[in-house]
């Protein structure tokens, strides 16, 4: 398979070149040059296989051809060594709990696959990786742990100071090793727009070897369209009408279900759920992209104010906006009813939620109210007990710690407080790479 720049002036690259350069050199995202359907006879097959057998069979049908089955396989299975369960919580609303892995949010499953495929990409070269990762709390101890002590790679992962919860912080800044932690005086947009200058600096790239663990890396992008078809097959093979909401932030999670659809997933629509960062609600609603600067909520990880992956969005969809709102309908949330529906969910139906489940919840009900043909189910893209600070208050309940969280908590914090000059960083990532 050949992979294509949305952008369009870079040559079509390859897999591994994709893996391995994260960004294309023109700046856009690489998507693959065409994405066919699952064959019928995996649909027939699906509602029979498990997690991992059905992840196998959707990553043959993408990666096949690049990459040998035995290590393809070796990677799926160890990537998803934990539960993805569909929990029922009330009659037509289902939720995804994708927060069972090590870091207890959605971004391990794209994280440790991501690892493992650039691992296998660069088993016989001499010259280290280095990851980039700009992250608002989660995608950074994600990509930590999935990398962490990985032979050949480095992991860099830049955050904004103060804005990211200790808990989250002490994920990724704690490890040592290969992992370095940089503080930045800025905001999220400021670390991310450090990584993609990064990305596109010449010099430095003649320095030393730089990938991205961003979503904008098809490696972490492609995993997490596994785990949509697993939500379908485990609402059944009698159940149509599908409604997914995803809480999106950078809209990697959303791209991969449009991607699932794209290979014939039987979802009839998907709701862009996001916080008071509405930029494509907006667009959905009346034609305008407009980014804006990002503006801090409960719900942390969706706190984007230009992302990066709606360029895929548009290329999946030929740049037709009536093409997109005919899949996809935007749905906003304020903090204040995050909260309120952590609250309501908890208090009449027992369900514990985080404030990014919470937006797609919230979306999803509105939804199914509406229509009431459709059943649905929302992505739990972390696991509430990561939001304590939110979700203590909206229940009025202490809720304990599990113990891939509280293993962090003793560590000790380690990192690199920059501000936002892009060549303050460029030196340091050559003085401590080279
Ligand atoms: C990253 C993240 C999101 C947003 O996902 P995108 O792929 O960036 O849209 C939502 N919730 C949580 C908990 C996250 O960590």
């Amino acid at each position: 398979m050949r992979y294509i720049s949305t952008n369009g002036r870079s040559p079509a690259g390859s897999l591994k070149e994709v893996v391995m350069r994260g960004l294309a050199p023109d700046g856009g995202l690489y998507m693959p040059e065409r994405i066919s359907p699952m064959p019928d006879a995996f649909f027939r097959q699906m509602y029979d296989m498990d997690l991992q057998e059905t992840a196998f069979s959707v990553a043959s049908h993408l990666l096949g051809e690049d990459i040998p089955t035995s290590d393809l396989k070796k990677m799926v299975y160890d990537t998803l060594d934990f539960p993805v369960p569909l929990v029922q919580i009330h009659h037509r609303l289902s939720t995804l709990e994708l927060f069972h892995g090590p870091t207890m949010a959605f971004k391990d499953i794209g994280a440790r696959f991501m690892a493992r495929l650039l691992g296998y990409f660069n088993r016989h070269e001499q010259q280290e990786v280095n990851v980039l990762v700009a992250t608002s709390g989660d995608t950074g101890s994600a990509v930590a742990n999935g990398f962490y002590k990985v032979p050949g790679i480095r992991v860099v992962v830049l955050y904004p100071e103060g804005m990211v919860t200790p808990l989250q912080e002490k994920q990724f800044t704690t490890l040592g090793e290969n992992i370095t932690a940089v503080e930045v005086k800025g905001t999220f947009d400021d670390c991310q727009r450090m990584v993609k200058q990064a990305f596109s600096d010449e010099e430095l790239n003649r320095l030393v070897k730089l990938t991205s663990a961003n979503s904008i890396n098809w490696a972490r992008l492609m995993p997490q369209s596994f785990y949509y078809f697993w939500g379908v097959a485990q609402l059944g093979k009698k159940t149509d009408n599908i409604t997914c909401a995803v809480p999106s932030g950078n809209f990697g999670n959303l791209c991969s279900g449009l991607i699932a659809k794209k290979m014939h997933l039987p979802i009839k629509r998907f709701i862009a759920a996001t916080n008071i960062n509405d930029i494509v609600p907006k667009y959905i609603e009346n034609g305008h992209y407009q980014p804006k600067p990002s503006v801090a909520t409960v719900a942390n990880a969706m706190d984007v104010g230009n992302p990066s992956n709606f360029a895929r969005i548009l290329e999946l969809y030929g740049h037709s906006r009536e093409a997109i709102c005919a899949d996809i309908e935007g749905y906003v949330c304020t903090d204040e009813e995050i909260r309120t529906t952590i609250g309501e969910v908890y208090e009449r139906q027992q369900y514990l939620l985080d404030p990014h489940g919470a937006v797609g919840y919230k979306a999803l009900q509105d939804h199914l109210y509406k229509h009431p043909e459709n059943t649905g189910f929302f992505i739990e893209t972390a696991h509430p007990a990561k939001f304590r600070e939110t979700v203590e208050p909206a229940i009025r309940q202490k809720i304990p710690l599990p113990a891939n969280l509280s293993r962090f908590a003793g560590g000790i914090k380690q990192t690199e407080k920059l501000s936002t000059n892009f060549d303050i960083f460029k030196n340091f990532l050559i003085r401590s790479c080279v």
